[in-house]
């Protein structure tokens, strides 16, 4: 088991859900739901991580510009071939679903917050990194007394461009006055990986459940583990 020398870092950027925050049950249960409703015949572990990618962003725009981009939006590999009002039909369905299941379903991975408290204790500089609404990630880390130990939170309304531009890694990277070694990036999804690689900056990827691990590795993150509780060994409290 691979393992990191916290003495070499300064500073630890994370990105929110599927690191701290775990909405893969909401996420599953509303793809069961429509692949149901739907009888759409694909496999739900292959289409999870395009879902999870629409989910955000359905959540990160305005209403006018989702109506307005609904077309765009909705070009997505399993509904090809569809007309764009089943296409939107679905999409609707999966997110009234995903917000239904959302509060209910959704928690912090087990031992994330001890792991934060731990980092903040060993003087390291914790910040998020979200394609949310930074608004958003303020509210779930308040639920869990966490926001205290986060200097910098940024969110998709920080930046001109979202993950996988590393625009957001940079923003942080200035406002600590850190190099890209001193600091280390962590995230659950493809685009996390490729934003992380770009800057530079150590990338760890936990493949918690909505990317296939295989995918994620042929992105090459610098170091790769199965779940948040590897993650948690990673840091060797
Ligand atoms: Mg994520």
């Amino acid at each position: 088991m691979k393992q990191l020398n916290l003495e070499n870092y300064k500073g630890i950027i994370f990105d929110l859900d599927g690191v701290i925050y775990d909405i893969t049950g909401a996420i599953k249960k509303s793809v069961e739901d429509t692949v149901e409703k739907y009888k759409l015949n694909v496999d739900k572990n292959e289409i999870m991580q395009e879902i999870a990618h629409l989910i955000e962003d359905l959540q990160n725009y305005p209403v006018p510009e989702i109506i307005l981009n609904s077309y765009n939006l909705l070009k997505i590999n399993f509904m090809e071939g569809m007309s764009y009002f089943k296409k939107l039909r679905i999409g609707i369905y999966l997110f009234t679903q995903f917000n239904k299941y959302k509060d209910a379903e959704s928690t912090l991975f087990k031992g994330m917050d001890n792991l934060i408290e731990y980092l903040s204790k060993r003087k390291i500089k914790l910040a998020i990194l979200t394609n949310n609404k930074s608004t958003y990630a303020e509210e779930v880390l308040q639920k869990y007394n966490l926001n205290k130990y986060f200097n910098y939170i940024v969110g998709f309304n920080d930046v001109s461009e979202t993950k996988p531009n590393p625009e957001g890694i940079f923003l942080i990277l200035k406002r600590w006055k850190m190099k890209p070694k001193d600091v280390i990036f962590i995230g659950d999804m493809t685009s996390d990986v490729d934003a992380g690689k770009t800057s530079k900056v150590m990338m760890i990827c936990v493949a918690s459940g909505l990317a296939q691990k295989e995918d994620l590795q042929n992105h090459n993150p610098d170091i790769l583990v199965d779940n948040t509780e590897e993650l948690i060994k990673l840091f060797h409290q």
